[in-house]
């Protein structure tokens, strides 16, 4: 069965790439823009992976991940959050509200599955398509 990754990111150009890179590699992809909207396409579809912007309109990406680690059903499905904040601890802060792991935007499709690997069920390292 292809995982399935949902993404929750308000700006088009970075859920197209996200979207692409992760066709091209055999996932399938669920989008929410935002994190009301992610938290319910997780209850309801189950996703294998979630793939968190921080900077979202109404709910930040703490606060989505706070709520998603908070709900039983849901709160096993690994978060990882993607931000362009580059400053100190926001590492620790997206850990600390529930996150398994941070990538930095921009983007880099040549490491990107490289950076989720370790998070996907049945994604050995360098099995991966070059977008
Ligand atoms: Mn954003």
């Amino acid at each position: 069965m292809k995982p399935r990754i949902l993404i929750i990111e308000d700006n088009e150009q970075n859920m197209y790439l996200l979207t692409f890179i992760l066709n091209r590699n055999g996932q399938e992809v669920l989008q929410a823009r935002d994190g009301r909207n992610g938290i319910d396409l997780a209850l309801r579809e189950n996703p294998d992976l979630i793939l968190l912007d921080i900077q979202l309109p109404e709910m930040d990406g703490y606060a989505v991940a706070r709520e998603i680690k908070n709900d039983p059903v849901i709160a096993g499905i690994p978060i990882v959050a993607v931000t362009s904040y580059a400053m100190v601890g926001d590492r620790e802060k997206a850990i600390a509200a529930g996150c398994s792991g941070y990538i930095e935007k921009p983007i880099n499709p040549d490491t990107f599955m490289d950076q989720i690997a370790g998070f996907l069920p049945g994604m050995p390292q360098g099995k991966r398509a070059v977008p």
